[in-house]
């Protein structure tokens, strides 16, 4: 048996969200050096502000300025740094209550090591030399001595508010297919499409997840499917997608191969969009270097009649 694959993936999309009131002072705030908290109902200040009370839920608007300097009221060490955080270096992880709040606002603390990092040691903000109006305009707090920073006592009001942020989502795993769909790819390697028959029920699953969705049995048994297979249903796509250099309009059906009792996904070509029809019969078209079929294509066979493929639609 070979061994089972794995391979690094990344799923990264950007996120465009819109501010409202309160994050955008704040936002907006980073970007002129100002840190700006919400005055709750009873009087308490929030840093980072939010719209609503967390507790009384009222709707809250009243934005103060706090200071730069604060207190850590506790961390961790980060001992590597992953991509995208705030430093490159080892660093802390800090909840900073600022003073004038009286909540604790998470960031990094640029220090030399565990060592020198306290709950209740006071910190300051390290802007950033280009800002934004983002989180990131505050690029760390570092460790100071001394009293309270004077807040800048600015109004709070400001040009050209940021209205929206775009943050970038990314995750990086490594995914592995495990032993069946590992034998499926090793035979798509050599263009043989195999899938597994499920000891119970004896239907035969391409792909192959390792169990039998019915029975919930482990399926073990291979058999080579195709290469032949008979479109059960398909759609016309006609949105051209960007990364795929291929003309729309196009067809993308569902092909059952002889063989399998479970139906897979494949573009059809050779032959007009609007010509495609259930029960036309195809055979797989390989480009070089590729893992699996580009597309799919009429294979000159008579239809195939429908109620052969109908438990498959
Ligand atoms: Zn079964």
């Amino acid at each position: 048996m070979p061994e089972v694959l794995t391979a690094p993936l990344t799923l990264e999309f950007p996120f465009t969200r819109s501010l409202g009131p309160v994050q955008s002072a704040f936002l907006t705030g980073l970007r002129e050096r100002v840190v700006l908290g919400v005055r709750t109902t009873d009087g308490r200040t929030l840093v980072p502000p939010v719209e609503y009370d967390p507790v009384t839920a009222d709707e809250l608007r009243d934005l103060v300025e706090v200071a730069p300097t604060g207190t850590v009221t506790t961390w961790a060490w980060n001992p590597e740094p992953r991509r995208g955080q705030p430093l490159d270096n080892p660093f802390a992880w800090v909840l900073v209550r600022l003073d004038g709040a009286d909540t604790a606002l998470l960031h990094a603390l640029d220090a030399p090591g565990p060592d020198s990092v306290r709950t209740g040691q006071r910190v300051r903000v390290r802007w950033a030399e280009t800002r934004t109006g983002a989180i990131t305009d505050i690029a760390c707090f570092e460790p100071c001595e001394g009293p309270t920073a004077e807040p800048s006592g600015h109004s709070g009001e400001f040009e050209d508010a940021v209205t929206g942020i775009v943050a970038p989502a990314r995750l990086d795993y490594t995914y592995g297919p495990g032993r069946a769909q590992t034998d499926h790819l090793a035979a798509l390697a050599e263009r043989r499409t195999v899938g597994e028959r499920c000891p119970s029920c004896h239907k035969v699953y391409i792909p192959p997840r390792g169990a039998c969705p019915t029975c919930g049995v482990a399926t073990t048994d291979h058999v080579e499917v195709g290469p032949a297979g008979t479109v059960t249903t398909y759609c016309i796509v006609n949105i051209k997608a960007k990364n795929l250099d291929i003309e729309v309009p196009y067809v993308y059906a569902h092909i059952a191969l002889d063989g399998a009792d479970l139906a897979l996904h494949g573009r059809i070509g050779g032959i007009p969009y609007d010509q495609v029809r259930m029960g036309l019969r195809v055979e797989p078209v390989w480009t070089e270097g590729s893992r699996f079929p580009d597309h799919y294509r009429p294979n000159g066979e008579p239809d195939a009649d429908y109620d052969t493929y109908k438990e498959l639609v």
